[in-house]
């Protein structure tokens, strides 16, 4: 008889956006004829960028011939994108990271969900709250939780809530903890943190002998100049974080699939007796045994946003979804909500009115402007009372959704 994964049945069904696509389609069916707009959707609508479909065109065709075929590539990726991530990623922000401590892949979604499988299952995880819940459930089912709860927490994983309270910046654990998930630019809260902020955490992970598992995957989205772009720019970082980057909504490769994981080799767990193991050399490891590469024409492509040109047109997409955050943030303090990022990340989070639930908020803007965005209920408990909206709609939409909840809500 086999025996299922007991792990997996702690997990509730995947509510929110099977949720959501409930109550649009019903509100489509009771009005036929309205004209809704979508402010929910974590993914890109802007297209490949010219230099990125060319250099893809150009390695197709390269392919296509014997001479410049390729058939398995190195497991980590490819020298050309290494270094070129190397070169224009880190170095002009002082860091210096080394070939073999970078790890291309498909995706930031599979690297922080499977990074936690070289750690021990003994190991408390933090993740604030709200969270992109990929770090949560990969953690369920390697078995690292207890069972879910009546707060719609899992038991022995530790919440750091983030609220108006402490401007949606987390506050160190109270208790120690051994694996600390952070995302800057959050996703959903749109913050990010400051070098000192950062370093606190940094901090913290060197006293504790824990692992920070630093999820950028927004980083291009940052326009003050003050604020990381990595969290190697943090003294001592190289000694306790992983850091995770992804091409998906920097360069609109989120059906393209590219990404890459950063492990310093100082980075070090360690087995019952205190002996160190370097997290880089498991890592490797897992990738070696597990994954074959990311394919040639899309780590190509990924190469292509480093050229000048490249650089240019992947600019230029950025500052068109970072007009429409603008658009929104602006729009929303003029009509009187208090807000969230924005400024430095593609998402807006809000508090809804007058203690409205986030679903009793989502069912009134769907009703009386038609625009779709996402309850904050959905990333964890933290998250109730509060609203996502995100900035990767069409300009003439985004600039339609906020006219509407201005003169409407
Ligand atoms: N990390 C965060 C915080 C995200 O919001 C997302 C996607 O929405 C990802 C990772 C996934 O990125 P990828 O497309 O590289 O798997």
């Amino acid at each position: 008889m086999a025996l299922v994964n007991e792990n997996y049945l702690k997990l509730p069904g995947s509510y929110l956006f099977s949720e959501i696509a409930r109550r649009v389609n019903q509100f489509k069916k009771d009005n036929p004829e309205a004209d809704i707009i979508r402010l929910g959707i974590g993914d890109v609508t802007r297209p490949l960028v010219p230099a990125v479909v060319e250099a893809m065109k150009t390695a197709v065709d390269e392919m296509g011939r014997a001479e410049t075929f390729r058939g398995y590539g190195p497991e980590q990726g490819y020298d050309f994108l290494i270094q070129q991530i190397i070169e224009n990623d880190y170095k002009p922000r002082g860091v210096t990271i080394n070939m073999d401590e970078v790890f291309v892949s498909d995706g930031s979604k599979c690297d922080t969900a499977n990074f936690q499988e070289i750690l021990g299952l003994g190991n408390i995880i933090a993740v604030t709250d709200p969270v992109y819940p990929v770090y949560v459930d990969s953690n369920v089912m390697a078995g690292r939780s207890g069972i879910y709860n009546e707060k719609g927490q899992f038991d022995n994983i530790v919440y750091l809530p983030c609220t108006e309270a402490n401007g949606m910046k987390p506050e160190l654990p109270k208790t120690r903890v051994d694996m600390i998930y952070l995302c800057f630019p959050n996703n959903p809260t749109g913050m990010t943190m400051t070098k000192e902020e950062l370093k606190q955490w940094v901090d913290y992970a060197r006293e504790n002998k824990s692992i920070i598992l630093y999820d950028a995957a927004y980083e291009a989205f940052i326009q003050e100049a003050h604020i990381p772009r990595s969290i190697y720019e943090i003294e001592g970082a190289r000694e306790v974080a992983v850091e995770f980057r992804s091409f998906s909504k920097t360069a609109g490769f989120t059906g393209n699939r590219c990404a890459f994981t950063v492990v310093p080799k100082e980075v070090m767990a360690y087995d019952g007796a205190g002996k160190a193991y370097s997290l880089n050399s498991l890592w490797l490891r897992r990738q070696t045994t597990k994954f074959n590469g990311v394919s040639y024409p899309v780590q190509a492509a990924a190469a292509a946003i480093y050229t000048e040109a490249g650089k240019q047109q992947v600019k230029e997409t950025i500052q068109y979804y970072m007009e429409n955050a603008r658009i929104i943030r602006e729009g929303l303090v003029e009509a009187g909500y208090k807000v969230f990022g924005g400024v430095n990340a593609p998402y807006i989070w809000l508090k809804t009115p007058d203690n409205m639930s986030s679903w009793d908020f989502f069912d009134k803007l769907i009703r009386v402007a038609n625009v779709v965005g996402t309850p904050g209920a959905g990333f964890g408990a933290s998250g109730e009372g509060y609203f996502r909206l995100t900035a990767f709609g069409t300009r003439e939409n985004t600039v339609k959704a906020l006219e509407r909840i201005r003169t409407r809500m």
